[in-house]
């Protein structure tokens, strides 16, 4: 958040004009956390000719902080995977991390009868979630329009690239936030995972997109709030209802599950709409069977485009470069992935743009 509010150069330049886009040397699209990493590389080296353009009024993209009660909820990104990375090191070193560690999907394991399942099963299980995703793969190519990118440039991208945009999948996931306002449940549950049954659907009180609930979080910091997460159809489905309506099918969900807990009312409801917003489209890229059918990987994105500024260069220089989660070979998905990307290839451009200049 810090970092956030000290970025003014953003904020000043979401209205960059035509005419100052053309007379700057580099133009960054998107303070998402990749965009925000190029721009820090830059200011690192003290190049100073560049735009960082954002058309949400909003820096930040994926990763979204808000005020909840006291304190803040993540609508978006919440963990930092791993403390290795660059921006892991970014965050100790500016404080910006909570000192609680916390890996999502944790707690207790029900089935729909309201038992608890045998920690030894729940690897067994995990396959089993892992297959009904791949399942879902389909669902969520077809559902995300991938808009613009054949219209956008001019001339075309290579092949490539166009390849790449078709076949890398980009997920769903939405967050549903409840506020019981003080817990139900006792201080060391870290959270309840939902495990289904064939067949719990003929139940009619419970509403048919919260089959596509997971489970819910404890969240730290926060007292008698539970974070939920959707992913599928629900995910698209839960965008569409109200957040009165979520709040009662949630509600319906845990009494079914909880037998045996005394659950109160939900007070407050918010859920997030990732899809909706059309400058996101959705939560984070996948790798497709298509993908792999087609021999693309993240990595295909993140190559430059090289070409000459002018008629008169007798040399190839990168003019245009994709940086961003989708672009990154491993860690595609994630904040520490986006950040690498942006350093990356904000480096490239001052190899190939400032030290031979
Ligand atoms: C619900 C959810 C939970 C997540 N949880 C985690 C987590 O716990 N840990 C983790 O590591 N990752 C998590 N992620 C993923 C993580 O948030 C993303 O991988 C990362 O933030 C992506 O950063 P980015 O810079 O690549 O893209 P973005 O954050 O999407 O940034 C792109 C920016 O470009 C802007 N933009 C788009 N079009 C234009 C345009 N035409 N002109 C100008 N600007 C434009 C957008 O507004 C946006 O600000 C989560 C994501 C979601 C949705």
């Amino acid at each position: 958040r810090g970092w956030r509010n000290g970025f003014d150069k953003v904020e000043r330049l979401l209205s960059a004009s035509n005419e100052k886009i053309s007379k700057t040397k580099l133009v960054i699209i998107g303070a998402g956390i990749a965009g925000l990493a190029a721009a820090k590389t830059l200011e690192d080296a003290n190049f100073k000719d560049y735009l960082l353009i954002e058309a949400q009024s909003e820096i930040g993209g994926r990763i979204q902080s808000a005020p909840w009660n006291k304190a803040w909820i993540e609508y978006g990104a919440q963990f930092v995977h791993g403390d290795q990375s660059q921006l892991a090191q970014l965050c100790y070193k500016h404080d910006l991390l909570s000192d609680v560690q916390c890996p999502d999907g944790q707690g207790i394991f029900i089935r729909n009868n309201g038992c608890k399942v045998d920690e030894a099963l729940i690897e067994e299980i995990d396959d089993l979630i892992c297959n009904t995703l791949e399942d879902y793969e389909d669902y969520e190519n077809k559902n995300i329009e991938i808009e613009n990118y054949k219209t956008m440039f001019i001339p075309s991208l290579p092949n490539l690239f166009s390849q790449a945009i078709e076949c890398l999948g980009f997920g769903l996931i939405n967050k549903v936030f409840l506020d019981f306002g003080s817990s139900w449940w006792k201080p060391n549950i870290k959270g309840f995972q939902l495990l289904w049954k064939e067949g719990v659907f003929c139940n009619k009180n419970l509403a048919a997109w919260t089959r596509d609930l997971t489970g819910f979080d404890v969240l730290p910091n926060h007292e008698g709030v539970l974070l939920g997460w959707v992913g599928g159809r629900g995910a698209y489905i839960v965008e569409t209802l109200s957040e009165e309506q979520i709040a009662i099918d949630c509600e319906n969900l845990l009494r079914h599950y909880l037998k045996c807990y005394k659950i109160s009312p939900i007070k407050r409801c918010l859920r997030t709409q990732w899809n909706a917003n059309k400058y996101i489209r959705g939560s984070y890229s996948h790798i497709t069977t298509r993908c792999d059918v087609n021999g693309i990987t993240p990595r295909s994105l993140s190559e430059p485009i090289w070409g000459k500024l002018t008629e008169h260069d007798n040399k190839d220089v990168p003019i245009i470069m994709f940086a961003g989660e989708a672009t990154h070979e491993n860690f595609y998905s994630t904040t520490h992935g986006a950040y690498d990307t942006g350093i990356k290839q904000a480096q490239i451009f001052l190899q190939h743009h400032v030290a031979e200049s």
